[in-house]
């Protein structure tokens, strides 16, 4: 980039007069609000949510190098989100958060054709994998990396807050990625990776970092340096493929071969990288849940891969209707006669006159068979064959070496090096046309071999998917789609451990439908699976992202509330009671049908011996409700 266009881009910038906020995922403020009044959230807590929001990481960038930079001549800038954070300290945090989830409650975005929730899964999809790709090798700081890679489209979300209508216009047609920067660069002057650079640098962060970042969807020419810039360029395009991969998402174009590669340039191996890449996908799936920006879980890296393989790439053997023929011969007219009578039976035919020639040709046109002279000066027909059976591009190919000599060891000698005919010169018509034939039907085998290997492959991740579609069934209860019984408990293993190690609350509400056997008596069978689904549907719309309702019996549930202590949880309980109570299901003939729920609700102490211990005094809490007249909450001593 040249100083002048460095300068006019700086003009423009400032003329663009861009809005200043940004929106972020719409559960952003809600768990922000949740966090920041849970007395025992700390800093790191902060961050770990911060971190998974391009807008609001900006926003703390931004203020951390406010704050810093006039106070200490020369200090570095700050790029890391957990470093701004140290920087301005808890209660810093936590006023910039709130301030700023005010102000972010805008689901989506204004921009039509924006896909916001592409924008952020992907952000958040590509800071991790540059985190760990940094860490791994070393290369650059992990917190840095992380910053960029979350950072790297931010120009186009800016274009598309600032701008909505303009860029919807342009996006509307669905340009492609060249066509949309040049569109991009006439509506608005820079383009989303130009005005990427400029925000780093308004933003206060290194110019250097805004240039990777800008640069990250462009192929870097692999093998050229080992320089800082070049590395980082390289580490943060890797990192955007490897979000591409991780989004599932079919407009983007996986390129498994070019990831393996650049993972190699990491220090991470062949064998070593599958697992890599999915730590990568569990953080994301991990982070994205917390935001509920994406809601599917990752398949593995092996079963993408499976799954992704389009037809006909097994072997680097590539069927095709019309049969291809190469004709090796130095001899000008003993050539042009083979070539004579290949021709004219609908078949592509190619001519090489040496061996280098031919194998050229094979490499680069892979036809399906070879027909090749023996004597030739340099790389005879012998040789040939051994090397066309070396590599995989061209090993199934059918070779046919024609030879003047009759002999029993020089026909022992060509089928040893590979041929899989030999026709003696001068060979009728008839006869090779029938040794090709052979030769074109064993190739069909072949192509059916393969085929059934493809269908096998879909079958066997078709299978995967089933499989893990039974585990879901398996943890699911089949009349409400709540988690059944099993899952329960094991989720509650779960927060029981994670509630002892790191002192988190934890509460639970145990629910029970009042005099249901009534309502079965009175209604029938049906009506009370009706009730049933009905009060699943009042628990799951009314508790909060990170509760979980299960149904553990036949009309008992439970509901574990992570995070929450008594008081909280308590005020969840009569809500779903109160919801419960107000709720009237209709019946197919009409007749309405009222119900209410017992509440038994206990919170986790450290001195509890288990899940089950807990749970029983939830249990108990819900029998003192019974008895105490139903349709209400008690609490467990
Ligand atoms: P209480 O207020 O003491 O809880 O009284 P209750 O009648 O609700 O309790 P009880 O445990 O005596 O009866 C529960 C009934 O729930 C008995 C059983 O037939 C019914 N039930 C269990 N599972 C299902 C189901 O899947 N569908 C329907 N319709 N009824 C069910
Ligand atoms: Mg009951
Ligand atoms: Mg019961």
């Amino acid at each position: 980039m040249s100083a002048s266009n460095v300068t006019s881009n700086r003009e423009i910038f400032s003329r663009m007069n861009l809005t200043e906020k940004l929106p972020s995922p719409p559960r952003m403020a809600m768990e922000l609000v949740r966090l920041c009044h849970t007395e025992s959230a700390s800093l790191d807590d902060l961050v770990k949510l911060i971190e998974a929001d391009p807008a609001l990481s900006v926003a703390l960038l931004r203020a951390a190098n406010r704050e810093t930079a006039p106070m200490v001549a020369n200090t570095s800038q700050i790029i890391s989100i957990p470093e701004a954070a140290l920087g301005i300290g808890k209660h810093g945090v936590i006023g910039l958060a709130l301030g700023f989830s005010l102000s972010a409650k805008i689901p989506g975005g204004p921009c039509q054709s924006f896909h916001y929730e592409r924008f952020w899964s992907q952000s958040l999809a590509r800071a991790i994998a540059a985190a760990a790709i940094a860490e791994k090798s070393g290369v650059a700081k992990a917190g840095d990396m992380y910053a960029c890679g979350l950072l790297a489209a931010i120009g186009e979300l800016v274009l598309a807050t600032s701008f909505p209508g303009e860029y919807d216009a342009i996006l509307a047609h669905k340009p492609a990625p060249d066509r949309l920067l040049s569109e991009e660069k006439s509506a608005f002057g820079l383009n989303q990776h130009e005005l990427t650079v400029e925000l780093f640098h308004e933003w206060g962060l290194p110019r250097l970092f805004g240039q990777v970042a800008a640069l990250h969807t462009f192929s870097p020419d692999i093998e050229t340096s080992a320089e800082t810039p070049a590395r980082l360029i390289e580490l943060l395009y890797m990192a955007h493929k490897i979000s591409e991969i991780c989004l599932a998402d079919p407009l983007n174009q996986r390129d498994f071969a070019l990831v393996e590669q650049m993972a190699a340039r990491f220090g991470l191996g062949d064998e070593e990288f599958p697992n890599f890449f999915d730590d990568i996908a569990t953080l994301f799936d991990e982070r994205g849940e917390l935001l509920r920006i994406r809601s599917q879980k990752s398949p593995s890296y092996r079963e993408i891969k499976v799954m992704d393989v389009p037809r006909g790439e097994y072997g680097g053997y590539q069927p095709t209707g019309r049969l291809s023929i190469l004709a090796v011969d130095d001899d000008p007219i003993s050539l042009q006669t083979l070539t004579q009578y290949l021709r004219g039976k609908n078949r592509r035919v190619l001519t090489a006159r040496s061996g280098e020639q031919a194998l050229n040709l094979a490499l680069e046109e892979k036809p399906d068979m070879v027909i090749t002279d023996w004597r030739m000066p340099d790389l005879d027909g012998i040789g040939l064959c051994k090397i066309l059976r070396r590599t995989s591009l061209t090993e199934h190919m059918y070779i046919i070496v024609l030879s003047g000599c009759e002999s029993d060891d020089e026909l022992v000698q060509a089928f040893n090096a590979g041929a899989d005919d030999y026709v003696v010169k001068p060979f009728s018509p008839k006869v090779l046309e029938a040794r090709i034939r052979s030769g074109e039907r064993l190739l069909r085998y072949h192509q059916t071999i393969v085929r059934d290997r493809e269908i096998i492959q879909q079958y066997a991740s078709q299978l995967s998917i089933a499989n893990s579609q039974h585990q879901v069934m398996a943890m699911t209860d089949q009349l409400t789609g709540l988690s059944n019984r099993r899952n329960a408990m094991l989720r509650m293993k779960d927060a029981v451990a994670q509630a002892t190690r790191f002192q988190d609350a934890l509460s639970c509400i145990m629910l029970d439908i009042d005099h249901f056997k009534r309502i079965n008596d009175t209604y029938g069978h049906d009506i009370g699976d009706l009730v049933l689904r009905d009060v699943a549907k009042i628990f799951t719309g009314n508790v909060r992202g990170y509760d979980m309702v299960s149904r553990i019996g036949g009309e008992e549930f439970l509901v574990i509330c992570g995070r929450s202590g008594l008081d909280e949880t308590r005020q969840l309980a009569e809500r779903l009671c109160q919801a419960v109570a107000r709720h009237e299901t209709r019946s197919p003939t009409g007749q309405i049908v009222r119900c209410t729920v017992s509440c038994g609700v206990a919170t986790w102490h450290q001195h509890y011996l288990n899940g089950s211990e807990f749970l029983k005094n939830a249990d108990i809490a819900l029998y003192k409700a019974k008895n105490a007249g139903r349709n209400r909450v008690e609490v467990a001593d």
